[in-house]
């Protein structure tokens, strides 16, 4: 139970969703900190402000990330809580766990730290919710013992992430898990040490309906696509509408790109003006399936509105072949790095590097050429830039 009382918090024992309250409660008896915790909060529900001090180093040697430094303001009200650091620890591609590895994972956190956790943070980590300084090293020690490494923070390559893809959806037009493993091992480095202007997020979608919600929530998103038709199997078609499915209205008429047919017998698809929205597939799982020849859209520069708005990321390669290791894309992912880690200003994000510098001239340096499925509409503006030898050689 909390040292202090806690009426507000108890309201939110009542209600059916599960509660934190309830959750926390059950270890404040185990922990100082679960205990001061939830007294700290609740001063905080009171006063509707939060109690942490502003930012906190700390870390593990030889990592510059991974760990974020948290000290409450109130220590001598709430020791428990003096200290309350956050380990993250790189999960599983997909959030795939025997119970051994979980129990091993709480074993190791009830020794070093509160035994709070959130299952997981937003970019994907194992969150170890609440240790001292002096618990870091011989946490990370045991961790690293058991297998696991902790993921990233600050400005480095922060944790991969991905969707369920090979593992579990019939969707998946390759394999995500396999890359966001190797992304992961590839540029352990860039993950460790921070070396960048700013954070850099990869996140891996087995189709456009982005499960991870890359297309938001990382600077490179890979999502998942096939350039051939869409796979149609007639029977099951025709059971889908003997069964009450209203094809016309559900299926033809939801249609962005305006190219399905049914004619009540047959469906055909034009397969040139289809924009691969998934959502005849989503519809008829049973009927249609992604085509053939398969391989993901990489898109680049997603972030939340801080400093220049938010931003979704927009298309830098249309297609491109998912084949282990994955060469090309480890290339053009420094190509991206170089050109943003020399001229990128500090705490820049990539996607307003490129609104800075201009989509052209970001092109230019990492050696892509413009293509016309950048783009939603051309410019309506006619303040082109040209440059110098253009003009020359028109000249000429
Ligand atoms: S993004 Fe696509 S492939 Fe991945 S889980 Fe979702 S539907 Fe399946
Ligand atoms: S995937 Fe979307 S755009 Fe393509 S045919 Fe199906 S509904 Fe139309």
């Amino acid at each position: 139970m909390a040292k202090v009382p806690t009426p507000k918090l108890d309201e939110l024992e009542k209600g059916p969703w599960p509660s934190f309250v309830t959750e926390i409660k059950k270890r404040a008896d185990k922990h100082a900190a679960c205990s001061d915790l939830l007294g700290i909060l609740e001063r905080s529900y009171n006063e509707k402000i939060g109690h942490w001090k502003h930012g906190g180093i700390v870390g593990v040697f030889g990592y510059g990330g991974g760990v974020i430094g948290r000290y409450c303001d109130l220590p001598e009200d709430f020791p428990g809580v003096a200290h309350f650091h956050t380990m993250r620890v790189n999960m599983p591609a997909a959030w795939f766990y025997t119970s051994e590895a979980i129990r091993t994972l709480c074993d190791i956190w009830e020794k070093h730290g509160s035994g709070l956790t959130n299952m997981h943070g937003s970019t994907g980590d194992i969150i170890f919710l609440g240790c001292r300084t002096e618990d870091l090293e011989p946490c990370f020690a045991e961790l690293a013992e058991a297998g696991f490494d902790l993921g990233g923070s600050g400005s480095d390559l922060r944790t991969p992430s991905c969707c369920c893809g090979m593992a579990r959806c019939e969707w998946a037009c390759y394999d995500t898990m396999g890359f966001c493993y190797e992304m992961t091992q590839h540029f352990q480095d860039e993950l460790h040490r921070p070396a960048f202007p700013y954070k850099f997020k990869i996140k891996a979608a087995g189709c456009p309906n982005d499960c991870v919600a890359s297309i938001a929530r990382a600077d490179l998103s890979v999502i998942g696509n096939w350039r051939d038709n869409i796979q149609i199997d007639a029977a099951e078609v025709t059971n889908y509408a003997k069964a009450g499915l209203d094809i016309a209205a559900d299926v033809v008429n939801n249609c962005p790109g305006q190219c399905i047919r049914w004619d009540g017998k047959t469906l055909t698809i034009k397969d040139e003006d289809c924009k691969h929205c998934m959502h005849c597939i989503n519809v008829m799982p049973k009927a249609l399936r992604p085509g053939k020849e398969r391989g993901a859209t990489l898109l680049l520069g997603s972030k939340a509105p801080i400093m220049e708005g938010a931003l979704l990321s927009s298309v830098l390669v249309p297609f491109i072949e998912m084949e282990e290791p994955y060469d090309d894309i480890k290339e053009l992912i420094e190509a991206i790095w170089e050109v943003w880690c020399e001229d990128g200003k500090n705490r820049e994000r990539v996607g307003e590097f490129i609104q800075r510098v201009g989509m052209g001239n970001f092109l230019e340096a990492i050696g892509l050429e413009p293509d016309p499925n950048m783009v939603a509409h051309p410019r309506e503006n006619p303040y082109v830039f040209y440059n110098l030898n253009e003009e020359e050689e028109s000249d000429e």
